[in-house]
C-alpha cells in the first residue's frame, strides 16, 4: 500500500496520471482529426450528470421506447476516468471537457498543479462567441462552474459565484441566488454588481421564468431557486423553455460570431444516488425533452454542431429481469459514481469527430478541432 502510494506520488510529481501512467490530458501526444467537409459555427454541449447507458436505457423504455437522442447521427464513448480515480467525480469530469485536462477529483477549472486552466467558454468568449450556461443544479455547482470557475475544491460555492459574476457569460440560468446575494465570507451583492455591469437579472422571487423577456442587448441572468432547484417531478419545469430562450438570444446576440452553449441535465446524478429509479427516469426525460428542442434547432440551422454525453455513471445502474415497461426492476451497486465507459451523441455539422472510443479530454480536443481552433499543446 506505502509503495503504491509512493508510486503515485512520483508519477505526481512527473505530472503523470496516475490511472494510465501518461501526461495530464490522459493522451500520449496531440490527436490530430481529418479535416471536416462542414464546419460548425455554433457548438451546444448537452451533459446529463450520472447519465450512463442504463440512465438512457431507462428513460427510454418509459418513454414509449423512444427518445430524441436517437435523432443524432453518430455515437461514442469516452473514457472517464479522472486524474487521481478511476472514478471521477463531476468536477474533474466537467473540467476535462471543459479545459481538456484530466485533474483530480474536486478540482473546478484547474490542473491537477490547483493552476488555473483556460476553459473553452473562456477560450471562446476571448474568440468573440457568444456564450451560455443553463443547468438544472445550482449554476454554481460542479458542472457549470468548471466552464468559467478556477477553484482548488467544488465545494467554494461563493468563489465560484464570485468568478461567474466576471466570467462575461452572455446568458445563464440556473439555482443558487444565496451565493450572490446572501453571502457569508463576504458582505457584496453579486446580482447588483453584475446588473451595474450590464447584466439584466431576475430570480424566481421575482418572476416566472416565462414572464421574464431576455433584453439581447444585454447579458442576461437568471436564478431558479435559492440553492438546489427542484426535481422534475416536484414541478421544476424550465430546463427546456431556458434552453430556446437561450438559443434564441444567442443566436440574435452572436450574429457572424457563433456561440456556444452548455446545458446540463444535472439531477440524473441525485437520481443514482438516491438509487431511485423514478427520479432517474424524470430526469432522464426532462433533459431528453431539452435534447429534442436543441435538436430542432440545429436540424432548422444547419451550422450547429450538438454534443450530449454524461461526465459518468452514478449508482452503478441495472435493469433486472422481471421487468416490463410498465415497471423496471432496478437493481444499484453503490451509491456512488461508477467507472464504466461513457456514451456520447452528436449531432451536425462535426459530428462524424464524436464517434470511436477516447478519452473524455479529447471531447474538448475535437470541439476545439471542429472550430478551426486545434490545440497546440496538450492541456494549453
Ligand atoms: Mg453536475
Ligand atoms: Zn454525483
Amino acid at each position: 500500500m506505502k509503495n503504491i502510494a509512493l508510486l503515485s506520488l512520483l508519477l505526481l510529481l512527473l505530472g503523470c496520471n496516475p490511472q494510465t501512467g501518461k501526461g495530464p490530458t490522459g493522451l500520449d501526444e496531440i490527436p490530430t482529426y481529418s479535416a471536416l467537409p462542414n464546419m460548425p459555427k455554433n457548438v451546444i454541449l448537452m451533459i446529463g450528470d450520472g447519465m450512463g447507458l442504463t440512465q438512457i436505457t431507462a428513460g427510454m423504455i418509459k418513454n414509449d421506447n423512444k427518445l430524441n437522442l436517437e435523432r443524432c447521427q453518430f455515437t461514442g464513448l469516452h473514457k472517464s476516468y479522472s486524474y487521481d480515480n478511476l472514478i471521477t467525480d463531476s468536477a474533474a469530469g466537467a473540467t476535462a471537457f471543459a479545459c481538456g485536462i484530466k485533474t483530480y477529483n474536486q478540482a473546478i477549472g484547474v490542473g491537477p498543479d490547483t493552476l488555473p486552466r483556460k476553459t473553452i467558454l473562456e477560450l471562446l468568449t476571448r474568440a468573440g462567441y457568444k456564450t451560455g450556461l443553463v443547468a438544472t443544479s445550482t449554476i454554481v455547482h460542479a458542472t457549470p462552474a468548471s466552464f468559467y470557475a478556477h477553484v482548488a475544491n467544488r465545494k467554494q460555492y461563493e468563489d465560484i459565484a464570485t468568478a461567474l459574476s466576471t466570467c462575461n457569460v452572455d446568458y445563464f440560468v440556473g439555482g443558487g441566488l444565496k451565493y450572490f446575494n446572501r453571502r457569508e465570507n463576504d458582505e457584496r451583492d453579486l446580482v447588483k454588481e453584475m446588473m451595474d455591469n450590464g447584466y439584466q437579472m431576475s430570480n424566481y422571487f421575482e418572476a416566472d421564468f416565462d414572464s421574464v423577456e431576455p433584453d439581447p442587448t444585454k447579458k442576461f441572468g437568471y436564478l431558479t431557486a435559492d440553492n438546489d432547484p427542484l426535481m422534475a417531478s416536484q414541478g421544476r419545469n424550465y430546463l427546456q423553455p431556458a434552453t430556446e430562450e437561450a438559443l434564441q438570444f444567442l443566436k440574435a446576440k452572436s450574429a457572424d460570431d457563433g456561440f456556444f452553449l452548455m446545458v446540463e441535465g444535472s439531477q440524473i446524478d441525485w437520481g443514482g444516488h438516491g438509487n431511485d429509479a423514478n427520479y432517474i427516469v424524470t430526469e432522464m426525460i426532462d433533459f431528453d425533452n431539452t435534447i429534442g428542442k436543441v435538436l430542432d434547432f440545429a436540424q432548422a440551422d444547419g451550422e450547429t454542431l450538438v454534443v450530449i454525453t454524461a461526465d459518468h455513471e452514478t449508482g452503478g445502474f441495472a435493469i433486472n429481469p422481471g421487468s416490463t415497461k410498465e415497471e423496471i426492476i432496478a437493481a444499484f451497486t453503490t451509491k456512488n459514481h461508477t467507472g464504466t465507459m461513457i456514451p456520447v451523441f452528436a449531432y451536425g455539422p462535426g459530428a462524424s469527430l464524436f464517434s470511436g472510443i477516447y478519452e473524455n479530454t479529447e471531447i474538448y480536443y475535437k470541439i476545439r478541432h471542429a472550430l478551426g481552433m486545434p490545440v497546440m499543446e496538450p492541456g494549453r
